[in-house]
């Protein structure tokens, strides 16, 4: 049974481990019904509980759970599993005034999640990455600022100042432990480089507050018999597996993966249950293009694209009731797998709106 004591008027529960955590659990529920009201009810009093099926009336609330910013879309490896190697949009870095643009109207609009994940590219090339982080960390209805990375160049300095600029969570993506795989699905030898930064990290002092998980690619059905995985898990990574790949809108085949992998087929379950997650934030990239789909827009213009930061405020076409997001948003809803966007029609990435996202948001946002 719990009993707790009280000294000096201070709830004391060092010496209860078992009170502690079931404190820790309830602060983590409070957290997670927090968010829930945020994001369902706070945020959306004119869609209900479904954002989607109601148009705005008020241009004084928005409905983006995250807001996607492609600091660069330059990247250091040329992974076989990836459209980068295909890509025709320019490399570059994203330029000062388009990220402060887009940053000042998101917090205006009400602020929420950064995610720095570039749709492909790695945001650690981004020699500025940590002044924009700072950037963005001084305004406190940013809740949260987090990215993908291949893990190259995240060295234990590096992790340390990001940290220290005000990242919350960082994922970082690579192949089973295994240098051979790493060769074939990641390419450019940095095999080690990876491993040796995963090490270090785990050392930091904020390594147990950043949470970092990895998320692992790989053909080895025994990977988590590796060695460096049950180490990793140890050291407290939380580590995803993935045996299949998407296709990138069929731009990825099955000749570009060893034969030990596989393309993803879309399950049934994808079909009817509405508008895909992604459609609740705004990607802008590099170059200031925005699109409704920063997990798979790579192509220069999709239906999901609606023109540019530099000429159009972040949510004009949300608001538009002839706009892109209010055709796709039907297009969804009309349940015709035929009649969605040509992007979206072979997407596994798709994924319903529902608490999941706000459940993993709960985890790893400012305190
Ligand atoms: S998967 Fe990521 S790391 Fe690999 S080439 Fe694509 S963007 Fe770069
Ligand atoms: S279905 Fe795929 S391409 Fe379409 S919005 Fe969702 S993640 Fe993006």
């Amino acid at each position: 049974m719990l009993t707790s004591k009280r000294a000096a008027g201070k709830l004391e529960l060092g010496a209860f481990p078992r009170g502690r955590a079931i404190l820790q659990r309830l602060s983590g529920l409070r957290n997670h019904i927090q968010l829930l009201v945020n994001t369902y009810i706070k945020r959306y009093p004119r869609y209900g509980l479904n954002p989607f099926r109601a148009k705005p009336k008020d241009t004084s609330f928005h409905n983006l759970l995250f807001l996607r910013l492609e600091v660069t879309s330059l990247c250091n490896a040329n992974c076989s599993f990836c459209v980068y190697q295909f890509n025709n949009r320019p490399r570059i870095s994203m330029d000062e005034d388009i990220y402060e643009k887009a940053v000042s109207e998101f917090t205006a609009l009400g602020g929420g999640r950064l995610d720095f994940s570039p749709i492909v590219g790695d945001a650690l090339i981004d020699r500025e990455l940590e002044k924009k982080i700072a950037f963005a960390r001084q305004d406190p209805r940013i809740t949260s600022i987090d990215f993908f990375t291949n893990g190259i160049l995240l060295t234990r300095e590096r992790f340390d100042s990001l940290v220290e600029a005000g990242m919350t969570h960082v994922v970082i993506s690579m192949t089973s432990f295994d240098p051979e795989e790493y060769e074939q699905l990641y390419r450019g030898g940095k095999y080690q480089t990876v491993l040796r930064n995963l090490y270090a990290i785990s050392e930091s002092p904020h390594f147990k507050r950043i949470s970092p998980h990895i998320t692992i690619k790989t053909g080895k059905l025994d990977c988590r018999s590796q060695p460096d995985f049950i180490e990793m898990k140890r050291r407290g990574f939380v580590i995803w597996v993935q045996h299949e790949i998407d296709s990138w809108d069929n731009q990825i085949t099955q000749s570009d993966l060893p034969d030990t992998m596989s393309i993803s087929s879309m399950p049934a379950k994808q079909r009817n249950r509405g508008p895909c997650l992604q459609l609740a934030s705004i990607a802008v990239r590099a170059n200031g293009s925005m699109t409704y789909c920063g997990c798979r827009d790579d192509r220069p213009e999709s239906d999901l694209c609606f023109g540019n930061i530099r000429d159009q405020g972040l949510t004009d076409d949300a608001m538009n009731p002839n706009g892109v997001l209010a055709r796709v948003t039907e297009q969804f809803m009309n349940n015709d797998p035929d009649d969605l966007p040509d992007v979206c029609k072979n997407c596994t990435m798709y994924q319903p709106f529902g608490p999941v996202y706000p459940k993993y948001n709960a985890k790893h946002r400012f305190n």
